[in-house]
């Protein structure tokens, strides 16, 4: 896009869109690994495992010490601002570890919900202030893009035009702030998966919010082809500039959200953005399942994490064929109600 008072240098936007399209290189998408404490707690939990920093430092050990193959369906990690300054059992840094295996680190830099008054419990995005310097500092320890998640609900009365509005805003001043900092900017209008409305319902307020998004980041003069979506799934509305749509699971079981986004690859409709993933919840279930807080099975955990890796980077070629051997963590609905990350 171009305008009176460029914002970014040639430089400036070549690099930016290289990291975007490393990350979301054939084949690749993104490990959300940029749980909270409180929720990385609750999945620590269920198996079974105290929520200490050691624990989500040794599990995210498991996964980023995974061996250098992972990089053919991995492109990028998320992580959390604990975890950006965690080390491996042997010293390393885990930005260093994850580097080194050419894949790009991302951070979380949205600091959760807050409500909007006078609606129906909607809620816009907090961490806007000091962003500026919170990115510089964390572009200098070893990120490369970031995240920040928004979170709009379908109800009777929801999503309201003031939190599609705000939200949309608050999405594109962070962008824009992002991309002046070195960082390719994740940007994530998430609606939550919860109440009993249809497809066609999902498809009419995803387009609404969309366009919204899209808007926004065009008023504050944000470079697309330096930018990655990580939507719901349901997608239209979405330039052909931005290079890569990393889908969230939202809840679906780990062999749904292969499923689906595989399905999606093989719909014979023009694609000019990468179909790919940006999954928490739905490459992480096997491996915690095979874990269990236990360092013997770290190889068991990484097996699997691989395994969930590998059929993701086939699903976003649209190859991917089921064996019908999936094992129960694997089909396992992940669905939490008005899920906080
Ligand atoms: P899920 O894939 O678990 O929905 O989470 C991905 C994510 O990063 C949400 O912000």
């Amino acid at each position: 896009m171009t305008h009176q008072f460029p914002a970014l240098s040639p430089e400036q936007k070549k690099a930016l869109a290289d990291i975007a399209q490393r990350i979301v290189a054939s084949g690749k998408g993104i490990l959300a690994a940029d749980e909270s404490v409180g929720t990385m707690g609750n999945r620590l939990q269920r198996i079974n495992v105290e929520n200490t920093e050691e624990n989500r430092r040794a599990f995210r050990e498991v996964l980023f010490s995974s061996d250098t193959s992972i990089n053919q369906s991995i492109g990028g990690v998320i992580l959390f601002h604990e975890t950006l300054y965690q080390k491996d059992s042997s010293g390393k840094p885990f930005p260093a570890l994850i580097k080194e295996k050419g894949i790009v680190v991302g951070i979380k830099l949205d600091k959760g919900t807050a409500p909007l008054a006078g609606t129906n419990g909607e809620t816009t995005i907090q961490g806007l202030d000091g962003l500026a310097e919170r990115c510089a500092q964390y572009k200098k320890d070893g990120a490369d893009f970031a995240k920040w998640r928004a979170v709009l609900k379908i109800t009777s009365t929801t999503p309201s035009q003031l939190a599609i509005q705000e939200n949309a805003n608050t999405l594109a001043r962070y962008a824009s702030i992002c991309q002046q900092h070195g960082l390719v900017p994740i940007v994530e209008p998430e609606i939550l998966p919860d109440g009993d409305h249809d497809l066609q319902r999902c498809q009419y307020v995803t387009e609404k919010v969309l366009a919204a998004v899209y808007k926004a980041l065009n008023d504050h003069h944000v470079y697309l082809e330096g930018t990655l979506l990580k939507p719901n799934m349901v997608t239209r509305t979405v330039p052909a500039a931005v290079p890569g749509i990393c889908f969230l699971s939202g809840g679906q079981s780990e062999e749904e959200a292969s499923l689906n986004l595989n399905a999606m690859n093989q719909c014979p409709l023009p694609k000019p953005w990468k179909l790919t993933f940006s999954y928490g919840r739905a490459l992480q279930a096997s491996a915690l399942a095979a874990w269990l807080g236990k360092s013997e099975n770290k190889k068991a955990a990484q097996e699997a994490f691989r395994k969930r890796a590998q059929i993701n980077s086939l699903a976003c070629r649209g190859q991917y064929v089921q064996s019908g051997k999936n094992d129960a963590a694997a089909m396992q609905s992940l669905f939490t109600a008005s899920y906080t990350y």
